[in-house]
């Protein structure tokens, strides 16, 4: 339940009014640190799905419930190139899906709750899954795009690119 709290969070954090300087974009200065680098995109996923920065890990990813920065506070990445759209929302339907349907089938066929019983505890799952899924996939799928430099963004460097020349020199 990790994910409704961080959730549950955003959604209180969110409430006074609207957070100015998270929609503004700043520019780049010299107060942002050299981010460690994700060295593998399973390790960006799983930054972006904690709601961190994928770049450098430490920056907040979502300051309003859904809406990335513009601009990583701490290492300075632009996320404006990010292309979700509506991909988050998939990923959140497939996989609640796949974990209701089975609780479904047990409730309708080992219970004795009414329909009316059975409707109520459906629904009311199937919405706490869908709210606590889609803040983990967009950040897992804007980590991705990312890491693959697709849409505007620029791929970043891979861990391995520095030993590269060397074997290049070497043969
Ligand atoms: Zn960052």
């Amino acid at each position: 339940m990790a994910g409704f709290e961080t959730l549950l969070d955003r959604i209180v954090d969110g409430m006074p009014g609207e957070d100015k300087a998270a929609l503004d974009i700043p520019a780049k200065d010299d107060g942002y640190i050299t981010p460690d680098l994700p060295k593998t995109a399973f390790q960006a996923a799983v930054r972006g799905m904690r709601g961190h920065c994928p770049s450098c890990g430490k920056g907040q990813m979502f300051p309003k419930l859904l809406k990335p920065v513009a601009r990583c506070p701490v290492c300075g990445q632009d996320w404006t190139a990010q292309q979700a759209d509506d991909f988050p929302a998939y990923v959140a339907i497939i996989v609640t899906g796949h974990i209701l349907a089975p609780i479904i089938i047990y409730m309708i066929s080992e219970t004795d709750f009414s329909m009316w019983t059975n409707l109520a505890i459906i629904i009311v799952l199937g919405l706490i899954m869908l709210g606590s899924l889609l803040q983990p996939a967009k950040g897992a799928i804007i980590a991705i795009q990312w890491w693959m430099g697709l849409h505007g963004f620029e791929k970043p460097p891979r861990p391995d690119a520095a030993e590269t020349p060397d074997k290049a020199q070497g043969k």
